[in-house]
C-alpha cells in the first residue's frame, strides 16, 4: 500500500476544519496549532477512547490531572534541567538548521540538506528544549519556572498522594492526558513535532522483579490498542526497540510502537521501562518516602516503573492518515475518511431528499434533535443529497439518515452507511436506537444498493 499522502492530509484539515495553523491571521507560528470544529471532536474522542482502556476499563490503573507549571525543582531532579537537550547543527550557508540525528552523517563531511553546499554545517550545539517562563511578579533568577515537556513528572511527585488516597497495591498504574511543550528545533511534518502538545501517559509501578515481564505486557498492549480501538492498519505499524545508544537518561529499555508516516518509519508512541530512577531520585531530593510495603513479597520497595508514552496530536494525525481514501465512483472521485464510528467527529447526519418540502425539512429538523440527545448529529440541507453525502464521507460520518416524501406515508427513513454506500430502510420510531447499535459497533448487515431516490 502506498504511504498516505501528507498534503491531501493537511488540506483537509484545513478545508473541513479540523486544524488550522495557530494564529494563522498574523502568519501562523512554527509548531503551534489550532484545533478547529471538528478537530476538537476528534480529539476528545481519540483521549475518551485512551481513557476508558487505561482507566475505566481497569482496576489497577487511576487518573491524575497535575498542574503544567511545577516547583522547579521537579525538573533539576528529575535529570531534565541538566539533560533535556537536543544536538543541534546550524547552516553557515542558508542559516538552516537541524536535528544532529537527522542528519546521514558527520556535520565536517556532508552536504548541507537545504542548500547543498559542503564545510558549511557547525559542529552540533546542545539545544535546551524546555520552555522557560517567570511565576509571580518579580523580574529574578529564583522566579523562573518551566513549562513541563512531559506530563510524567507530575505523577512522579504524586506517587504517594495516590498511593495512599486510592489505596492502591502493587502493580498499579497513574495515568494523565495533558499538554506537554517542547521548544523543539525543527517542528514540522503537520502536527507530528510540535512546539506546544499534548501527552497520554501511564506511569505503571510494579515490583523491580517483574520489571520485564510488564515491559513485554505493555508493548503487547499498547499495540494491540492502535489496531483495535483505532482502527490502525497493522501492516503500518511495527515494533523499534531502542539501541542502548539512543536511550533516555532514565530508561533501561524503550521500543517505539512506529508508524508508516509519509516521512517514513516514525514513532508513535514509546514504552520506557524507567526504573526506580525517578522516585528514587525524588525520595532522595526531598527528603520524603516513596517507597511502599509490597504485601506479595513482605517488603518495602521503590517500585519500578513502565511507561506507555503518546501524543494526542500524533495519534489524530495517523488516524487521519489511516483513515483517508481517494475512490471512483460512478466516475467521480470521493474522498472518504473510514474512521471507527467511535471516533467519527459526527455520528449521524440528517437530510431531506428535497429542501423545498416544508414538511420533510421540519421532520427531518426534528429526527436530527432526537438523534442529538444520543449521540453527535447534525443537520445539513444546503446542496443535493449526492453533495451532501460526499461532504459527509470526507469527514468520517459513519452514518447519514434521508428523509424522502415515501417517510411521511411509512414513517421511515433510510439510513446509509459510509464505507459500503448501501442502505436501509428504518421506522423512524426505531432510529436513534438503530443508530446508537451501529456507532456502538453492531454489525452493518443487509444494505441494498444504493439508488437514486425517486425526485432529486
Ligand atoms: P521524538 O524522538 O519524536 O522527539 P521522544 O522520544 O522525545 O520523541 P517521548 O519523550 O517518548 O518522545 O514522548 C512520548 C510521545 O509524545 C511520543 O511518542 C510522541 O507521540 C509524543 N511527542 C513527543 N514529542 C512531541 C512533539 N514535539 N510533538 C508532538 N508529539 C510529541
Amino acid at each position: 500500500m502506498p504511504a498516505p499522502n501528507m498534503e491531501l492530509i493537511v488540506s483537509l484539515a484545513k478545508r473541513r476544519g479540523f486544524v488550522f495553523p495557530s494564529s494563522e491571521i498574523y502568519g501562523g507560528m512554527g509548531g503551534f496549532w489550532d484545533y478547529g470544529p471538528l478537530g476538537v471532536e476528534l480529539k476528545n474522542n481519540v483521549k475518551a477512547a485512551w481513557w476508558r482502556q487505561m482507566v475505566q476499563l481497569r482496576d489497577d490503573i487511576v487518573g491524575l490531572d497535575a498542574a503544567i507549571i511545577m516547583n522547579p525543582r521537579v525538573w533539576e531532579v528529575s535529570g531534565h534541567v541538566a539533560g533535556f537537550s537536543d544536538p543541534m547543527v546550524d547552516c553557515r550557508n542558508c542559516k538552516f538548521r537541524f536535528r544532529a540525528d537527522d542528519l546521514k552523517g558527520p556535520p565536517s563531511e556532508i552536504a548541507c540538506p537545504n542548500c547543498g553546499n559542503r564545510g558549511t554545517l557547525t559542529e552540533p550545539r546542545q539545544f535546551h528544549l524546555m520552555f522557560q517562563t517567570r511565576v509571580g511578579p518579580l523580574e529574578e533568577s529564583a522566579s523562573v519556572a518551566y513549562l513541563r515537556p512531559e506530563t510524567a513528572q507530575g505523577i512522579f511527585v504524586n506517587f504517594a498522594n495516590v498511593a495512599t488516597t486510592a489505596r492502591k497495591r502493587l502493580p498499579f498504574g497513574i495515568a494523565q492526558i495533558g499538554k506537554s511543550f517542547r521548544n523543539e528545533i525543527t517542528p514540522g511534518n503537520f502536527i507530528f513535532r510540535d512546539r506546544e502538545f499534548e501527552q497520554m501517559e501511564v506511569e505503571f509501578f510494579v515490583h523491580p522483579a517483574q520489571e520485564d515481564q510488564w515491559f513485554a505486557y505493555w508493548v503487547e498492549e499498547r499495540l494491540r490498542w492502535w489496531t483495535d480501538v483505532m482502527g490502525i492498519g497493522a501492516e503500518r505499524l511495527r515494533l523499534r526497540p531502542h539501541d542502548p545508544d539512543e536511550l533516555s537518561h532514565y530508561s533501561r529499555q524503550t521500543t517505539d510502537i512506529e508508524y508508516a508516516f509519509p516521512m517514513g518509519w516514525s514513532e508513535l508512541e514509546g514504552v520506557a521501562d524507567r526504573t526506580d530512577f525517578d522516585l528514587k531520585a525524588h525520595a532522595e531530593a526531598s527528603g520524603k518516602s516513596l517507597s511502599v510495603f509490597d504485601e506479595a513479597s513482605g517488603e518495602h520497595v521503590t517500585p519500578y516503573v513502565i511507561e506507555p508514552a503518546m501524543g494526542v496530536d500524533r495519534a489524530l494525525l495517523t488516524v487521519l492518515l489511516d483513515a483517508y481514501e481517494e475512490q471512483q465512483v460512478e466516475g467521480e472521485k470521493r474522498v472518504v475518511l473510514h474512521l471507527r464510528p467511535s471516533l467519527a467527529p459526527i455520528k449521524v447526519a440528517v437530510m431531506p431528499l428535497l429542501r423545498n418540502r416544508p414538511e420533510l425539512v421540519e421532520l427531518g429538523q426534528r429526527l436530527a434533535s432526537d438523534l442529538r440527545l444520543r449521540l453527535p448529529a447534525t443537520y445539513d440541507d444546503t446542496a443535493s443529497i449526492g453533495k451532501l453525502y460526499r461532504r459527509q464521507d470526507e469527514i468520517g460520518t459513519p452514518f447519514c439518515v434521508t428523509v424522502d416524501v415515501e417517510t411521511l406515508a411509512d414513517g421511515a427513513a433510510t439510513i446509509r452507511e459510509r464505507d459500503s454506500m448501501t442502505q436501509q430502510r428504518v421506522a423512524i420510531s426505531a432510529l436513534p436506537d438503530r443508530i446508537a447499535s451501529l456507532v456502538s459497533g453492531a454489525p452493518w448487515e443487509g444494505g441494498q444498493p444504493e439508488r437514486s431516490p425517486a425526485g432529486e
